[in-house]
């Protein structure tokens, strides 16, 4: 068991390989304030005390079990559990997609624009979209500054996107309250917005159901949804959830979460932290069985501490190699 540590902008991602029978499976942690782990030193130390429990002869299925157990943090322990998956699809030489039974992605991932002022939104579209194959643009709305500037931003945004087709989504991150949300929903569903992806806080999902009630655009649930059991808790109030891989702690858990929404009817979509390509590959491993998909936080980094998971027209697409098809580049081994 190896442990590195990639740059990431201003901050850092830490990397597992798991080696045995001459594989080496490949995992990745993106530490997260919110995520019960901040920095690569919490999350190595939160995988030690679990590795120091033993991990050999017992089932990827019942080491996660083990790891919700002891708590270890979902956005540290998903990096064993990516790297777990890896090596099993690596020693059935199969691709992780075919392994798991997914069917080859064909939905475009969006690319996510942050929340600004106009000038930036003028000058970062062109940035996003010319010379690329993006299809799709998730605009971060929810501003501290309210909806007006939410409304501005957004008009800058349709303004800037006229000369592409692109479909545009909308993540408002928990920025409103149900009565900004239900206006803000008919605003954005009258200029054609496909989605609304967390319109309220993290635990107030009781106004989810005020909310629901003649909704003028699908509701997703991104922060409110974690693990597959606070599913059935909201499942009736949102048409769609939204899993990370670094909120549920890895592919195990999104199997789960895939199969609950499903259970109750709903939709899925897969989203990212800031996370590199390693992570991305084994989320994009199961894109073939999800609705929508926002795995775009690689394109961002300069430059991408590990490779495989590239945009091919639109589309984050899992290689077709045996494993999820990524790892981290030697000249960033620790
Ligand atoms: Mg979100």
């Amino acid at each position: 068991m190896a442990i590195s540590r990639g740059v990431r902008y201003d901050s850092y991602n830490l990397f597992v390989s798991y080696e045995k029978d001459g594989h080496i499976g490949w995992g990745e942690a993106a530490p997260g304030n919110s995520e019960g782990a901040a920095t690569p030193e919490a999350v190595q130390e939160a995988l030690e005390k679990f590795i120091a429990t033993g991990i050999e002869g017992f089932s990827i299925q019942t080491l996660y079990d083990r790891a919700r157990e002891m708590q270890i943090p979902p956005c540290a322990y998903v990096a064993l559990d990516t790297a777990f998956w890896d090596w099993t699809a690596k020693k059935a030489q199969l691709p992780l997609r075919e392994l798991l039974g997914f069917s080859i992605p064909h939905t475009p991932t969006s690319v996510t624009i942050g929340i600004n002022p106009p000038e930036i939104v003028k000058e970062r579209v062109p940035l996003l979209l010319n010379g690329t194959t993006v299809q799709s643009l998730k605009i971060k709305l929810g501003s501290p500054d309210g909806i007006e500037a939410d409304k501005m931003m957004f008009n800058q945004v349709v303004e800037s996107t006229k000369k592409y087709k692109v479909k545009l989504r909308v993540d408002a991150n928990g920025g409103w309250d149900v009565t900004q949300a239900q206006h803000m929903m008919q605003w954005l569903a009258e200029r054609r917005v496909d989605y609304i992806e967390q319109p309220l806080k993290e635990g107030e999902e009781e106004g989810l159901k005020t909310l629901f009630k003649g909704r003028a655009l699908p509701i997703y649930v991104d922060e409110s949804c974690r693990f597959s059991q606070n599913i059935p808790g909201f499942a009736a109030h949102v048409d769609g959830v939204n899993m990370k891989l670094m909120k549920c702690g890895g592919i195990t858990e999104a199997l789960r979460i895939i199969a609950t929404a499903r259970a109750h009817g709903l939709k899925t979509m897969i989203g990212c932290m800031s996370e590199s390509s390693v992570a991305i590959a084994a989320a994009a491993a199961l894109t073939g069985g999800i609705d929508h998909i926002d795995l775009d936080s690689h394109y961002n980094l300069a430059p991408d501490p590990s490779e495989g998971a590239p945009m091919i027209n639109g589309v984050t697409l899992p290689p077709e190699i045996p494993g999820h098809g990524a790892h981290l580049k030697e000249e960033f081994y620790a």
